[in-house]
This record gives C-alpha cells, sequence and structure tokens, in this order.
C-alpha cells in the first residue's frame, strides 16, 4: 500500500473493518486478494478485522481471516483480544474457533523467533564466515541494552520501539576491541513457503555484540537522529514486538553472565570466551574446573516461582506490593527457587513467607524468560489452605485478598478500580487472566 496516499490508506482500512464487522465474507476475502496487508491492520482503539468479526458474532468471517493469518493473540487499547471479546459478548460458536489454537502458551519475551542453531557454536570456521557475511544481522548493545529507534506513536501516547540491525561494516571498529563480546544468537528459521533458493542458501545469522562503552559516543559514530539506548530495562524493553524481545531476552541474559563472571569461579583466574559465546573457560591449565563438565562455564538460569493464590472459597486471590511499586499496583507472590527444591515446595514456601498463607495443591500454568538479568519465571496457580495474611515486611510492603470483581475491573480499566496489575507483557498479569477465564494465551 505504499504507493497510496495516507488518508486512502486510512480509509481501505476502515472500509475493510466495516466489511468485518458487517459479517460480509465476499467483501472481506477479496479485500484481502487484493490487498493482503489489510489482515492485521487496527482501526480505532486498535480494533482489527478478526476483533470486529468476533464482536458481532460472524463465524464465516472470524474463520477466513484467521485462515489468511489474522493474528488472534493481539490486543486492542483495552488489552482484549478477538477471543475475549467474543466469550464477552456471548458468540460461544466463535470463542470455540478463536480459542482453539495449538499454539504453546506463550509469554512476552518467550517467542523463539530464531533458529539457535546450537551445533554450529563449536565451528570457529562456520561462525568466522558467517561474522563477515553480508547478509548477517549485529544488534548493538551498550551496558546490556540494546540500541533501538522509535517506531510509530501509539494512541495512548506510548511509543513502539524497535531493534537496530547493523551489518558488520558498522560493527567492526568494536569487534577489534578486546572487552568487546560478540555472540552468536542464531539463523533466522526458514520460511518454508520460500524455499525456492535452492538447498544452497542458508538464513541470515544474527549476533549480539556486547560493549560497556559509553552509549553517548556509540550513537555519535553509528547512532541515526531516532536512535536511543534505552535507560530502564524493565519498562523499556517491555515496548519491543513479540519477536525481538524473545531475541533481546536471549541475547541480554548471556552479555549479562560475561559482564559478571570475567573470572574463574573455582581459582580465580581469568576465563576466556569460547562456543559463539556460550562458555566461558578457565585460562588456568591445572584449574579442577577443565575437567568434566561444570555449571561455572555455562550461562546460568535463575528459576523463580510466580503463583497466583486462591483463597478457599475460589473467588478471591492473593495479591502483594513491594515498596518499590507504583502506587495502586498489586502483583502476584514470587521468589526463587533454592537448591534441592521442587517448584511446589518453592511455592508452598514462599507464599507462607511472604504472606503466612499456607497453600495446598499447585499447578504449573506457563512460565517466562524474564531478562533482567537472567530469571525463568515458573508461572503457578496455587489454593489456599488458611486465609489469614501476615506479611514478611522485609519483602512486600502489603498483601490482600482481592475478589474475582475488583481484578476484573483493574483489567478492564473500569471507573471502579481499587488496585492496577502489572501490564500484559508480565506473566503476573497472565496468570491473573487466566484465573479470570480470560484468554491466557496472549
Ligand atoms: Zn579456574
Ligand atoms: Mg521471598
Amino acid at each position: 500500500m505504499t504507493d497510496l496516499q495516507p488518508s486512502a490508506e486510512a480509509e481501505m482500512v476502515e472500509r475493510f473493518l466495516d466489511a468485518a464487522a458487517r459479517g460480509d465474507l465476499s467483501r472481506v476475502s477479496a479485500m484481502l486478494s487484493h490487498v493482503p496487508s489489510l489482515i492485521n491492520q487496527t482501526g480505532t482503539g486498535g480494533w482489527t478485522a478478526l476483533m470486529f468479526g468476533a464482536r458481532n458474532g460472524h463465524y464465516d468471517v472470524v474463520k477466513e481471516l484467521l485462515t489468511r493469518g489474522s493474528d488472534r493473540f493481539s490486543v486492542n487499547a483495552s488489552s482484549q483480544t478477538a477471543y475475549d471479546i467474543s466469550k464477552f459478548w456471548g458468540h460461544g460458536h466463535v470463542s470455540k474457533l478463536l480459542g482453539q489454537t495449538d499454539a504453546p502458551k506463550e509469554n512476552y519475551f518467550g517467542r523463539e523467533t530464531l533458529d539457535r542453531l546450537s551445533m554450529k557454536r563449536t565451528d570457529k570456521e562456520w561462525l568466522d564466515a558467517k561474522e563477515t557475511a553480508t547478509e548477517t544481522v549485529y544488534l548493538l548493545f551498550s551496558k546490556l541494552n540494546p540500541m533501538v529507534s522509535s517506531s510509530r506513536e501509539q494512541e495512548a501516547g506510548q511509543t513502539d520501539i524497535k531493534l537496530c540491525r547493523f551489518g558488520y561494516d558498522a560493527v567492526k571498529f568494536l569487534l577489534q576491541k578486546p572487552s568487546t563480546v560478540l555472540i552468536f544468537l542464531g539463523v533466522e528459521k526458514k520460511d518454508p513457503s520460500s524455499q525456492t533458493e535452492g538447498a544452497l542458501w542458508e538464513p541470515p545469522a544474527w549476533f549480539a555484540v556486547g560493549t560497556d562503552e559509553d552509549a553517548d559516543d556509540l550513537l555519535e559514530g553509528c547512532g541515526g537522529e531516532k536512535r536511543f539506548f534505552p535507560r530502564s530495562a524493565h519498562r523499556d524493553l517491555l515496548r519491543l514486538s513479540e519477536e525481538e524481545a524473545g531475541v533481546v531476552a536471549q541475547a541480554r541474559s548471556v552479555l549479562a553472565w560475561h559482564s559478571r563472571y570475567s573470572f574463574c569461579s573455582t581459582c580465580g583466574s581469568r576465563t576466556g570466551l569460547e562456543e559463539g559465546g556460550y562458555k566461558r573457560s578457565c585460562v588456568s591449565a591445572e584449574c579442577p574446573s577443565r575437567q568434566g563438565v561444570h555449571n561455572t562455564c555455562y550461562p546460568r538460569v535463575d528459576p523463580v516461582v510466580i503463583m497466583l493464590v486462591i483463597h478457599p472459597d475460589g473467588e478471591q486471590c492473593l495479591l502483594g506490593r513491594k515498596k518499590m511499586f507504583p502506587s495502586g499496583m498489586f502483583s502476584c507472590l514470587a521468589g526463587f527457587v533454592e537448591p534441592g527444591e521442587t517448584m511446589e515446595e518453592a511455592v508452598r514456601r514462599e507464599t507462607q513467607e511472604e504472606s503466612g498463607v499456607k497453600v495446598d495443591l499447585v499447578q504449573y500454568v506457563s512460565c517466562q524468560p524474564w531478562p533482567m538479568p537472567s530469571s525463568l519465571m515458573i508461572g503457578c496457580i496455587a489454593v489456599a489452605v488458611t486465609t489469614d495474611i501476615k506479611v514478611d515486611k522485609n519483602e512486600i510492603e502489603e498483601a490482600r485478598w482481592f475478589s474475582r470483581q475488583q481484578v476484573m475491573d483493574s483489567l478492564l480499566r473500569g471507573s471502579h478500580q481499587v488496585l492496577t496489575v502489572p501490564p500484559r507483557q508480565t506473566i503476573a498479569h497472565q496468570l491473573i487472566k487466566h484465573w479470570i477465564g480470560m484468554n491466557a494465551n496472549l
């Protein structure tokens, strides 16, 4: 649609959304055949054609849109998917269609965008060739945060951000410095529909370049007008697309490991980077860590349990707030799994330590990599057997039972909000939605 005037493009999107809202299947199909890129376009309030079809219960239109690749997981300005909308308006046959998905439960930071190709990490020759290949993509990280650029302004005033992608020539000067860390992230996944270029074609490789050099200097060297390094990882890295968030989760955790593990934890000697950035080996020949396999040589992942604790009456859930939370925000309780502990025991222990509430049944829901710096958030629903709250003030400021209605009001951002919950990119938000019965597959 690049050859159209902006107003003409907007008008076409309007007509497309209108056709979906009216259930005009032949018009929807005709427009998509003519302009396939209409499929996930949004109108006022971030509504897609799929959401309009779902709102009015147009089964055939929803089916057609799904077949043509409409994104069932996209959300409108009220954080609702097409599934949520169809369920809310009581179109059971449509919500059944939208709820059918083979996709595993996926959380933000969890998408596996690249093929990691881990067997190539020991193939020095192959990696060297990829480093200088013209199609190779480099991402630049300064003090663990990626260089990004602003894309479009959203209605809520929030700006989406995109990763800046560089070629070998742009980052060559950094790769020559001994303090720079280079990580092989993987190759782009092959699109089965575009296998026309023969067996010799290989998808582009992606690397992350990590440096502690000053962001301002780097921006001067290779930054464009709107490029910048996020100042707050916790806030800004939630503004990436799902695809790019998945890449950042991998790159940032590995880079964070390199930044903290320059010395051998067994003998204190220096360590050197190996295997495409996935191993650090001790330089001392006598070091015991050079015999056998040791977890000190590989990037670490820290398991954290995060749980939504349900009241024995089934109608309330337990949420807590830390002092550093924005005012009014409550979230799920969470804590690190300890050595020799099962996930279920960690949930029971952490809940009791932080809130005084005893928990019995624990059920796993889904998990989320959280690259600040390298947690794996293991999301669970747990059922309480006691209800008295006694908060550990060192960990949290307050914990309360909230009713289903209070939680629903906060998710729908109604006018009677007694609490706010963390944003949709967090697994806490998804656990809460899961309990309310809304679509957890966001
Ligand atoms: Zn050592
Ligand atoms: Mg704790």
